[in-house]
Order: structure tokens, then C-alpha cells, then sequence
């Protein structure tokens, strides 16, 4: 499935266009709150360029893909996780992918089963 730019949900909330709770922003990503958290915190963080999934942005801009890892780990500092965390990614609507403009989950505040469901 392929979602364009101007319909996209993502970029509208990257462009401030629709509501977010946002806790982190730098040059290339933005991070906010997940609207159905699924833990303590559940974040997700999105670059700002629109592509359709992590393989994708490590394609176009493998710096951003850094950068998503990077300001994970800043909120989660901010949280006060420590170093305990997950991050996610899902791939494709088998995996579990509903929105195609690619996101890095960030959960933690509970503990987290493995292997994951
Ligand atoms: P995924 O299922 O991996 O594509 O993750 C998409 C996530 O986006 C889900 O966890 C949704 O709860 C979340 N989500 C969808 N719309 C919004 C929104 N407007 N604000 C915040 N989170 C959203």
C-alpha cells in the first residue's frame, strides 16, 4: 500500500497540521505520542522525509535512520527509562504496518515480553 504525501497522517502532524503531543524534534525527525498508547511510553518517532518504511529511509537518507535511533533513545532518556526499552518497526500490513510513512516505535515503562506478539 502506498500513501502519498498530502494524505498522508505523518506528514500532517511533521507539518503541524493536525494535533500531536510532540516531546522531541530535530533538523530530520519529529517524536509524539502515540494517539493508542500500547505501554507506559509509546512514542513514535518519524522522519520528516515521506517514505513508506525503514527500508525505504535507510535507502534515501541512512543518516535519518541514525538520527531516529538517536532521538528514541533522547526520549526515552527524558522518560526516565534508563536503557531499557524496545523499538520497533513494522513492515508491511502483515506485519502490522497501518500507517505507510515510516515510524520508529519507542515502548517502555512495563515490562515487555519476548518474543513479542
Ligand atoms: P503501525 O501500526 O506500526 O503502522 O503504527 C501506527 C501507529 O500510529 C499506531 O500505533 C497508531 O496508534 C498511531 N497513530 C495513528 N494515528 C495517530 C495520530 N494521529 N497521532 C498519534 N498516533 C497515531
Amino acid at each position: 500500500m502506498s500513501t502519498t504525501e498530502a494524505d498522508c497522517i505523518f506528514c500532517r502532524i511533521v507539518a503541524g497540521e493536525i494535533p500531536a503531543t510532540v516531546v522531541h524534534r530535530t533538523a530530520t525527525t519529529v517524536a509524539f505520542r502515540d494517539a493508542n498508547p500500547q505501554a507506559p511510553t509509546h512514542v513514535l518517532v518519524v522522519p520528516r522525509t515521506h517514505v513508506a518504511n525503514a527500508a525505504e529511509l535507510a535507502d534515501v537518507e541512512p543518516g535519518t535512520m541514525s538520527d531516529l535511533v538517536t532521538a528514541a533513545a533522547a526520549v526515552a532518556h527524558e522518560d526516565g527509562l534508563g536503557s531499557d526499552y524496545r523499538l520497533v518497526f513494522n513492515t508491511g500490513a502483515g506485519a502490522g504496518q497501518t500507517v505507510f510513512h515510516a515510524h520508529l516505535h519507542l515502548l517502555g515503562g512495563r515490562s515487555l515480553a519476548w518474543p513479542p506478539g
